[in-house]
């Protein structure tokens, strides 16, 4: 039986919900009036359910579709501004005893180097970071109780909480492990992280077993309940997201939606963010072999319908993808995208030997922060360092209610152009740093407050004086 409430797997994701959701999509598909209807709902921005969503990503009406892109693309503005927030992620270790048919860490390739940072080369690793102007990561390690357990990855936080090199510092560690206790959930709190990140990879049952054929990653009930089990941890800011080509695109796409609504229904606070990959080629990994691969126009439209129909919740989307695809759907609906990424252990530090391949998968858009930084600004887009929330306690549905009560522009605003103005100082090229002084003073006057927009004036001129880290 169908119940969000449920805290059981196969209740809040119920197999027969999503089939009964699909057939009434591919139902209403051309039912104009309906979709008009749920167009008019998503309008008032209290975003949709999975059944409206599911229609609208069905639609094939080509003025509707058109209106679809366009509602997004207005949400976007509205709730995110032009900022786009920067991270990087920070591969800890490749050890792993899963099988997962789609990542080359799994457990039985051989000729893959395995690899786990010492504090050291975590220290080496980081300072490149900071060098480079990132001040938000995301680690990432496989499961692998001997090799990478809890203990060693509180222990990576804290060194990486610790490195101060010259004005740089890691302000926000998000973390994407594999799904564990309640107990280890509270421990990650305990040390100061900031989201808590698990893709589903598939949320159908079945094609979920096949792709994991061994390893504790196996039991879909205990990943699919990891976000209940986190948020009973304590962790109230948690990142959803599915690898898309692995099962049917639209299968996954209402099961990401009910999975957002069961935390809403169940923690009163939705994901904090959904991150978007697409599957792409790794040593012993052949995209093609997965028959699910979606296109570029659909993968865009996905992307709208997210946006649409979950309008509080950041949407990520990595270097996996290009940068024509990343300019297309960071209009759409993502905030938040990765720059310069290594997906390999100790890829930052020190560049890999071509007989040394231990990446997760192929990067497309291989720039350099700078370049990433430029393009945005030359788009018109604000990168953002900002880590504030976290660091101010803002997290769950007191970070909700600052994006629900429209705080954005006067919050938000401010510290991308603070964060902005640290990084053109210390690590921009000379490129670079005039186009963002001209874009820091025209995006000043964006702020509605005139109070706050004096402070951060003010700061922005400290910063300049050699002052760091302000924020609202
Ligand atoms: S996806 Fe994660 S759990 Fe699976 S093999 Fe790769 S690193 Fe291990
Ligand atoms: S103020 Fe909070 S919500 Fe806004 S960009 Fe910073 S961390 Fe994100």
């Amino acid at each position: 039986m169908y119940n969000p409430k449920s805290l059981k797997a196969e209740e809040f994701i119920n197999h027969q919900e999503v089939l009964a959701t699909l057939k009434y999509a591919e139902e209403n598909k051309n039912n104009l009036e309906l979709i008009d209807q749920i167009l008019n709902k998503a309008k008032q921005r209290k975003g949709l359910t999975h059944q409206e969503a599911a229609v609208l990503l069905d639609c094939q009406d080509s003025q509707r579709v058109r209106e679809i892109f366009n509602l997004a693309e207005q949400l976007k503005k509205d709730f995110y501004g032009n900022r786009i927030v920067i991270f990087a992620p920070l591969y800890l270790s490749n050890y792993c005893v899963n099988g997962c048919v789609y990542c080359p860490y799994h457990f039985k390739n051989k000729h893959i180097t395995r690899k786990k940072l010492s504090q050291e080369d975590i220290v080496r690793e980081v300072t490149a970071l900071q060098d480079m102007g990132h001040k938000r990561l995301a680690i990432e390690a496989g499961e692998d109780p001997v090799n990478n357990p809890l203990e060693y990855i509180l222990e990576c936080i804290k060194t990486i909480y610790s490195i101060k090199h010259k004005n740089g510092a890691i302000r926000r560690v998000n973390v994407n492990i594999a799904a564990t206790t309640v107990e280890n959930y509270s421990k990650l709190k305990e040390a100061g992280i900031g989201t808590y990140i698990l893709f589903q990879e598939t949320y159908h049952k079945d094609s979920y077993e096949k792709l994991h054929p061994t390893g504790p990653k196996h039991n879909y009930a205990y990943h699919t309940e990891a976000m209940d089990r986190a948020m009973k941890g304590g962790i109230d800011d948690v990142g959803l997201g599915v690898l898309f080509g692995l099962e049917l695109y639209r299968y996954e796409f209402a099961s990401l939606l009910m999975h957002a609504e069961h935390l809403e229904a169940v923690h009163g606070v939705g994901p904090h963010t959904i991150s978007v990959p697409r599957i792409k080629h790794a040593d012993d990994i052949d995209p093609n072999v997965f028959d699910n691969g979606i296109s570029d126009d659909t993968f865009a439209k996905i992307c709208a319908c997210i946006r649409i129909a979950v309008p509080y919740t950041g949407m990520i989307i990595s270097t996996r993808e290009s940068k024509v695809i990343r300019e297309k759907v960071i209009r759409l609906g993502v905030s938040q995208i990765s720059g310069a990424s290594r997906t390999s252990v100790g890829g930052y530090y020190e560049e890999e030997a071509e007989d040394d391949k231990s990446e997760q998968f192929d990067v497309s858009d291989k720039r350099t922060l700078d370049e990433v930084v430029k393009w945005l600004m030359e788009l018109g887009y604000i990168p953002s360092f900002c880590t504030a929330c976290y660091r101010e306690g803002r997290t769950g549905d007191r970070f909700m209610s600052l994006c629900k009560n429209g705080e954005i522009l006067n919050c938000c605003h401010p510290n991308a152009l603070m964060t902005l103005k640290e990084y053109l100082m210390d690590y921009a090229s000379n490129q670079t740093r005039p186009i963002g002084d001209k874009l820091i003073e025209k995006e000043l006057d964006n702020i509605p407050n005139p109070k706050i927009k004096k402070i951060a004036a003010e700061n922005i001129n400290q910063i300049e004086a050699g002052k760091r880290d302000f924020r609202f």
